[in-house]
């Protein structure tokens, strides 16, 4: 799996073609969408349109809350590939743990069905917390291969990230760059910046690389796009890692894994 990749949330299926288009040239290799973005159709036609073998590519969809339970989920994917116009994904995720419509195992089971069945090369979860991972892990047969959860210098969910290691389980970072909400407008990161003549967006995700996470950074701006691609040219020294690390507030963006997706 590429370490980085490129997303495509809130953009419309026209929008996701170009950009995936300019992704690809510039490129990138893996792309991560979600049956929830509507976009499917326009990241296949990309795919297909760039004349990139299959075999280079990395392909991510999600499964929306919508389409939880063991049945559904096979249908689920299929439609998923459909709009995708592949016959396999490199890699399918549970969107949302949802833990209170207590889906979210016989989910995984659909998952494990899939992975034999060689529709998913590889599975794993999104937004899943200590307590549902966990579950998951004692009550499977495949551990998922992926958690992908929201992570950036100010919401660096340590407790999970070592929870993964130990569990030989690989932390995706969505929102990445803080999903443009002021992270990148921070004097302690413009500060790294100017000292390795590098921009926010590129420490923020070299600082990524460097604890070790998968980063799908998002940006339908093709000079942005080689940006944030460009990152394996340069290294952050420990003090440049500390500084970061202390950036941390513990405080979410996006909504709490816990209660999302239920009532
Ligand atoms: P992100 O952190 O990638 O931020 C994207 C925004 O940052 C852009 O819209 C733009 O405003 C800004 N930006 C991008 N590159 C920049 C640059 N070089 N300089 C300055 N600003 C820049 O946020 P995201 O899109 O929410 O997350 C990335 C991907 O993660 C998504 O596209 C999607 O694929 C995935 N995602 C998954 C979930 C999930 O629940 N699993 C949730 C949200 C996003």
């Amino acid at each position: 799996m590429p370490q980085v990749g490129f997303g495509v949330f809130q953009v419309s299926d026209d929008e996701a073609e170009r950009a995936v288009a300019t992704a690809l040239r510039e490129g990138y290799r893996s792309v991560d969408t979600a049956s929830a973005y509507g976009n499917e159709t326009g990241v296949g036609r990309a795919l297909r349109g760039s004349g990139v073998p299959r075999e280079e590519l990395f392909v991510t969809t999600k499964l929306w809350n919508d389409e939880q339970g063991f049945d559904n989920a096979l249908r689920a994917c299929e439609a998923s590939l459909s709009r995708l116009g592949l016959d396999y994904l490199d890699l399918y995720l549970i969107h949302w743990p949802v833990p209170d419509r207590g889906l979210y195992l016989e989910t995984w089971r659909a998952l494990e069905r899939l992975k034999e069945d060689g529709r998913a090369r590889s599975i794993g979860v999104s937004n899943f917390t200590v307590g549902t991972l966990g579950r998951v892990i004692e009550e499977a047969d495949v551990v998922p291969a992926v958690n992908q959860i929201e992570l950036h210098p100010y919401f660096q969910q340590d407790g999970l990230r070592a929870f993964h290691r130990d569990h030989g389980i690989r932390t995706e970072a969505w929102a990445p760059l803080g999903q443009g909400r002021g992270l990148l407008d921070d004097p302690a990161l413009a500060a790294v910046a100017r000292a390795h003549d590098r921009t926010p967006a590129q420490v923020v995700l070299r600082w990524h690389l460097q604890i070790g996470d998968v980063v799908i950074p998002k940006s339908v701006t093709p000079s942005r796009i080689a940006e944030n691609l460009d990152v394996f040219g340069f290294e952050l020294s420990p003090d440049d890692m500390k500084t970061i690390g202390e950036l941390d507030k513990g405080v979410r963006f996006g909504p709490d894994p816990v209660t999302f997706g239920t009532g």
